[in-house]
């Protein structure tokens, strides 16, 4: 591991100017925050993320590590750890997939490390980006190529992806998040903002190496889910190679709005199958309006995966994806309120 300086914050907007200093260095940013590190330490070691200055936010979780629920929804702070959310009786309650999303997540010892903040902005875990013995990653070496194009891609995503990347987005709980319309809030230079979740990523297009929307220095404070019935029939089902410590092959994030057996608003969201945490909106439609049952949530599955564009090794994640959408809205459509 390279030799950096490290640091704590104790203001928040002293943080923001410190990690201001890697404005535009999208691929190799010398000032890097760190909360949890599960993912960033892990990177300094392989030698993909190389900062010389860390600045741990993690003093600040006083004021960025609550988790409020009321009437009007649900707020969780960046500072959060994965495990307090995962546990927190109100979420589970109320919001089962939020906690089963983290849940299934990683493993207890990551999960009582990881902040909810650094977890949504995770990096791929394509092997070509995270081993520089490969000279061919446009997302860790701009303009160098794609080496997973014509390399072994099985874990790859087959929805968003680009001629110059098909990394797939790896985690569990941005699902949760987009599917039931959640908010990110973020402190920047210029003052707090708020974004829609499904606003935070890009898509790689021509440049993989820009992976979000915040601008240079932004920090993740919070998130805001708003309630709605449909939050507490809510699920998400995560198809892996292993039972736990695994991330998923296939994932589904589903929230129900239902008016007996038929679907006023279906919210679905997919993992391990898309390049950013992605809104299923075409198979939401298809079910507006019908009676959810075998076929339809079949016929939801396949119209989640029409525009896949699969390679070499990850075909199997067409039918995957599918059968995991279609037993996803089945399962929580059999929930008992
Ligand atoms: Fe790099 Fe993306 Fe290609 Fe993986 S898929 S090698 S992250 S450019």
């Amino acid at each position: 591991m390279r030799p950096f300086t490290y640091e704590t914050a104790t203001d928040a907007p002293e943080a923001v100017r410190a990690a201001a200093a890697s404005a535009d260095a999208h691929v190799r940013a010398p000032v890097q925050l760190i909360g949890g590190g599960t993912t960033l330490l892990d990177l300094m070691k392989l030698d993909v993320m190389r900062p010389e200055r860390l600045v741990d936010v993690t003093p600040l979780y006083a004021r960025f590590g609550r988790i409020e629920a009321t009437p009007q929804g649900l707020r969780l702070g960046a500072l959060v750890r994965m495990s307090e959310a995962a546990e927190h009786p109100a979420i589970a309650r109320d919001y089962p997939v939020v906690a089963q999303s983290l849940a299934q997540a990683a493993s207890a010892q990551l999960r009582n490390m990881a902040r909810l903040g650094g977890n949504v902005l995770q990096r791929t875990r394509c092997n070509y980006f995270r081993d520089p013995s490969y000279s061919q990653c446009n997302k860790r070496d701009p303009g160098s190529g794609c080496a997973a194009i014509d390399g072994f891609n099985r874990l790859h995503a087959v929805l968003g992806t680009s001629e110059a990347c098909i990394a797939h987005y790896s985690g569990d709980f941005a699902q949760a998040l987009i599917a039931l319309d959640a908010t990110v809030e973020v402190l920047g230079r210029q003052g707090p903002r708020a974004i829609a979740f499904a606003d935070l990523h890009r898509l790689p297009g021509r440049t993989p190496h820009i992976e979000t929307t915040l601008e240079p220095g932004e920090l993740i404070t919070g998130f805001v889910v708003p309630a709605g019935q449909w939050t507490r029939r809510s699920t998400y089902l995560k198809v892996r190679d292993r039972e736990s410590y695994a991330f998923a092959l296939a994932s589904a994030a589903v929230a129900l709005d239902m008016d007996g057996d038929t679907v006023r608003h279906a919210r679905i969201a997919l993992g391990g199958v898309a390049t950013v945490p992605w809104r299923a909106r075409e198979a939401e439609a298809l079910l507006a309006g019908r009676t959810l049952d075998e076929a339809a949530a079949t016929e939801a599955g396949r119209a989640a995966f029409a525009h896949a564009v699969v390679h070499q090794n990850n075909a199997y994640k067409v039918p995957l994806g599918q059968a995991t959408v279609a037993r996803a809205l089945l399962a929580a459509q059999a929930m008992r309120l």
